[in-house]
């Protein structure tokens, strides 16, 4: 069993999509990725910040699942990270109304000292700086180190960010993301560019259409779960990236032939984000319905054909 240390954004989210809208509920990168990491049988820790306006409740939803919480901050008189967003009809389009980053803005990570050595570092979604000082705290170099990005610091902070890219061994960013970074339409050349940044492992999520995995010149394609329901798609990203580094912190087996399971993994609990609001779904998920999933996955894809 692995330990895995996660760093992301803890967060309030407003969300609209077609089927309704809420305001201020839970949400972060870190949050979904270790909700998602917590179904596995892991050590796991988020290092993160939140204002004093941050309910315990969210908190004790995190340590109720087994993650340490004692690496997120808590800033006296800071608000917390807000991010607001709408999603189109075509659910695969978001529009960011409002990001405010209130105390990430001026935030200091502390690994902690029981999660220094971690196998598996999930670098999540936020500033790239705060992304390299996680890297830098290090005691050992983790045997997986994955980022997981989005265009805002794409936009905002390139130059932090091609340095963390430069010293991160997967990368999961979605196909639009990948395009941006790579300056590439065709998702085999960009991964191939991004591969040359630093990278030897591309993962590129397409949402409702599944995600590929590169290595050299090998390819894997998970789908994603066709759903009667789907209400709200933010966070499926992070929770694919929370399924796919539990589960190789838990088997710790970084071979590309355990990353496809790893890849199915994130696909899997990604199918559930998306069905509730927020983290709502993923709050009391069981081993059975994963499982069951997971079946629905194995007789999606299967098939014998002959070969001439
Ligand atoms: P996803 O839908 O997986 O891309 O991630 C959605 C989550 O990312 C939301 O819960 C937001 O709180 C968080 N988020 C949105 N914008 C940012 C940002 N610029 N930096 C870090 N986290 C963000």
């Amino acid at each position: 069993m692995g330990k895995l240390l996660i760093v992301g954004t803890v967060a309030f989210d407003a969300i609209e999509t077609p089927f309704g809208k809420t305001d201020k509920i839970l949400g972060g990168a870190a949050t979904f990725i270790g909700l998602a990491a917590s179904n596995f049988e892991i050590d796991s820790a988020i290092v993160s910040v939140v204002g004093d306006d941050f309910p315990d409740h969210h908190l004790n939803l995190l340590s109720n699942r087994k993650i340490d919480i004692s690496a997120i901050e808590i800033v006296e008189g800071g608000k917390t990270f807000f991010w607001k967003g709408k999603y189109m009809n075509d659910l695969n389009v978001r529009e960011t109304l409002d990001t405010q980053l209130n105390v990430l803005a001026d935030f200091n990570p502390v690994v902690p000292e029981a999660f220094n050595t971690s196998e598996i570092l999930m670098l999540g979604n936020l500033h790239p700086n705060v992304q390299l000082s996680v890297i830098d705290q290090m005691d050992k170099k983790p045997a997986l180190t994955i980022l997981d990005t989005m265009n805002f610091w794409m936009d905002n902070t390139p130059e932090e960010l091609a340095a963390v890219i430069k010293k991160v061994d997967v990368i999961t960013i979605n196909d639009e993301e990948a395009r941006q970074l790579s300056g590439e339409y065709s998702l085999v050349n960009a991964a191939e560019k991004i591969h040359q940044m630093g990278p030897e492992y591309v993962v590129i999520k397409k949402g409702e259409h599944g995600a590929l995995l590169f290595h050299k010149e090998n390819i894997f394609f998970a789908p994603a779960l066709p759903l009667r329901e789907i209400f709200d798609p933010t966070g499926a990203g992070d929770t694919f990236a929370g399924g796919f580094a539990g589960f190789l912190a838990a088997t710790e087996d970084y071979s590309f032939e355990n990353m496809k399971n790893a890849v199915i993994h994130g696909s899997n609990l990604a199918s559930f984000s998306v069905e509730k609001f927020g983290t709502e779904r993923m709050e009391n998920l069981d081993k059975e319905e994963i499982n069951s999933r997971l079946k629905q996955f194995k007789d999606l894809t299967q098939f014998d054909i002959k070969l001439a």
